[in-house]
């Protein structure tokens, strides 16, 4: 009861916590630290190049509410830090996504092909979805180039999304890059998962909804204590929008019911 007590005033209630957000890139500011995106951390790992003393990689995961999405971004902006959001098909805008890179952040895909495919062919076991996996891989390519085309540039990272099925398959959607030669044919240099990339990393921080607000630590305390952090953001847990998570609340029931 209680968790579903937290679920609606996460959703519903919870004053604008974007302040927070505010106060928190001031503070790594003043912290020394470097902010950056995950294109332009990872491009210093390739190349070999020393990495800053203290950086914070901020990775937004845009899984609903452009609307809050946008606020984040006119804060970075404002203190000139840069940074990564990943777009699903469903939250795809082509025209915020223009104002990221030209900005020179980075705007890429957000993708999520094993849980989709497996929601509409109705796949229930892992094994199900290996056998298919061809297939998938073949759908994310195709999305990944509408994406790049439509955009008109270049994509070289992309980062999973998390569905409540690939939690009950227990099966990633980074599967689908788990493949050289699709890697090699989309031209993508990163996966925002690659252990390439996390090991670079002191702490790798998620934003949670309300209660807990952070695991497994709070940035403020991480940023007192660590060099190197990675901090993945969703606009959810920033600021309600109830159009938006009723939206997104529905179409989870309705997924869970027909899956
Ligand atoms: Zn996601």
């Amino acid at each position: 009861m209680n968790t579903l007590l937290n679920r609606v005033y996460s959703d519903y209630f919870m004053p604008s916590r974007l302040d927070k957000y505010e106060e928190l890139l001031v503070r790594a500011i003043d912290n020394g630290f470097a902010q950056t995106s995950v294109r332009s951390l990872f491009q210093l790992i390739i190349d070999g190049l020393a990495l800053p003393d203290k950086f914070l990689m901020h990775r937004h995961d845009i899984d609903t509410d452009i609307e809050t999405a946008r606020k984040l971004f006119v804060i970075e902006k404002r203190l000139n830090i840069k940074s990564s959001f990943y777009f699903r098909l469903k939250t795809l805008d082509f025209k915020f996504m223009k104002e990221i890179e030209e900005y020179g952040s980075e705007a890429s895909y957000h993708y999520e092909e094993i849980a989709t495919f497996a929601k509409r062919n109705r796949l229930r076991t892992v094994t199900e979805v290996r056998e298919r996996l061809v297939e998938i891989r073949c759908e994310f390519s195709n999305n990944f180039h509408a994406i790049e085309k439509q955009l008109g540039r270049k994509l070289t990272t992309v980062a999973s999304h998390g569905d409540f099925v690939n939690r009950r398959l227990n099966f990633a959607n980074t599967e689908i890059l788990a493949c050289h030669d699709l890697r090699a044919n989309c031209g993508i240099s990163c996966e925002a998962y690659d252990k390439k990339l996390l090991n670079v990393f002191d702490i790798y921080i998620s934003d949670k909804p309300y209660p807990q607000h952070f695991f497994p630590m709070s940035p403020f305390q991480a940023i007192e204590e660590k060099a190197r952090i990675c901090l993945l953001t969703h606009p959810r847990q920033w600021k309600t929008n109830w159009v938006e998570n009723s939206k997104d609340n529905l179409l989870r029931i309705k997924e869970g019911l027909s899956w």
